[in-house]
C-alpha cells in the first residue's frame, strides 16, 4: 500500500491517505503532551513502543471480538488502519477514582468504584474536552442513540477483557479513554489503546506506569511503557511482515 498526503496530525499520531480510499497509515510519533497541550516533549522510542503495544492491544481485542479499525503493523512507527468517519466523543471508563474525577467531584483520590462509572467527553481541545451527557450528543447530533448504546457496551467489554489482561500481568487498569468511528454499517473501535491514554498502576505498589508519570514529571515515562509491554509479553522488537 502507498503512503499518500497528511490528512491530519494530532500531538502525537499524524494520519495519512493511502492509495486505497477505505485504509490509513497512522504515524506514532514520539511526541507527548499534556494538559491540552500545554506541557509538550519528545521522549525517545515513545512511538515505536505506542505502536506495537497498540498492535498487540487491539490484536487481543479482536481475538475477544471486539472490532476495531485495526489491520496490520507496518513500521516500527506505522500501522494501517480502516479510514473511520470518527465521532467527536471520548469514552472513558474508571475503576478507581483519580485524575480529573477527583478534581470536579471532590472524591479520594484512589477509591474503588464499584461498579465502574462511565463518562463521555466532547473531543475539542480549544473547550478543554468538556464532559457531555447523552442528551448532548443527541441533541447536536454528535450521534445516533444505538451508536451511543453501542459505544458504551463496547466500553464496558473493553474494560473487562483489559481489567483482567492487566490484572495477569500484575497491574490494576485504574480508567482508559476510548474512541469509535464509523465504517460503513460498523462501529468500530478507532485510534489508539495505550499508556498514553489509560492509567496503569502496579498492583502491589500502586506505582504509575502510564502517562500520569509525564502528567506529573515523574520520569522514566518510557521505562514504563516498555515495563508494562514487557509484563504481557509484548515483543517490541519482533520482525515486521510487511
Ligand atoms: P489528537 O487529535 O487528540 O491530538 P492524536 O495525535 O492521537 O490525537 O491524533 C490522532 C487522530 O486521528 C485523532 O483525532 C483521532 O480521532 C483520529 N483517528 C484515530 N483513528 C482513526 C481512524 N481509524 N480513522 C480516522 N481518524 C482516526
Ligand atoms: N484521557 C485521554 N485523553 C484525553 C483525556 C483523558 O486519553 O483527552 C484518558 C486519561 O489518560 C485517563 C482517562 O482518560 O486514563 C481519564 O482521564 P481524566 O478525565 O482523569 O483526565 P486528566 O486527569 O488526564 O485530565
Amino acid at each position: 500500500m502507498k503512503k499518500g498526503e497528511e490528512l491530519y496530525s494530532g500531538k502525537a499520531k499524524s494520519v495519512f491517505l493511502t492509495d486505497e480510499t477505505a485504509r490509513l497509515i497512522m504515524e506514532f510519533r514520539d511526541d507527548t503532551s499534556a494538559f491540552d497541550g500545554e506541557k509538550i516533549d519528545q521522549l525517545d522510542r515513545k512511538g515505536m513502543v505506542n505502536n506495537r503495544f497498540n498492535a498487540f492491544i487491539m490484536g487481543y481485542l479482536e481475538e475477544q471480538g471486539v472490532a476495531t479499525h485495526f489491520d496490520a503493523l507496518l513500521s516500527d512507527n506505522e500501522s494501517q488502519v480502516k479510514h473511520l468517519d470518527m465521532i467527536p466523543v471520548e469514552c472513558v471508563v474508571r475503576n478507581i477514582a483519580t485524575g480529573s474525577l477527583c478534581r470536579r467531584l471532590g472524591v479520594e483520590d484512589g477509591l474503588d468504584l464499584e461498579p465502574p462509572t462511565f463518562e463521555f467527553f466532547l473531543k475539542n481541545d480549544e473547550l478543554h474536552d468538556p464532559m457531555i451527557n447523552e442528551y448532548h450528543i443527541a441533541s447536536f447530533g454528535w450521534a445516533t442513540p444505538a451508536e451511543v448504546e453501542s459505544m458504551k457496551v463496547q466500553t464496558f467489554r473493553v474494560n473487562e477483557i483489559l481489567s483482567k489482561l492487566f490484572a495477569d500481568g500484575g497491574m490494576i487498569l485504574v480508567d482508559f479513554k476510548l474512541e469509535f468511528g464509523r465504517f460503513s454499517d460498523q462501529l468500530l473501535l478507532g485510534d489508539e489503546f495505550t499508556p498514553d491514554g489509560c492509567r496503569l498502576w502496579d498492583t502491589d505498589t500502586r506505582e504509575k506506569l502510564d502517562k500520569d508519570r509525564f502528567r506529573q514529571g515523574l520520569g522514566g515515562v518510557v521505562e514504563a511503557y516498555e515495563e508494562v509491554a514487557l509484563r504481557l509479553g509484548v515483543d517490541l522488537e519482533a520482525p515486521i511482515a510487511v
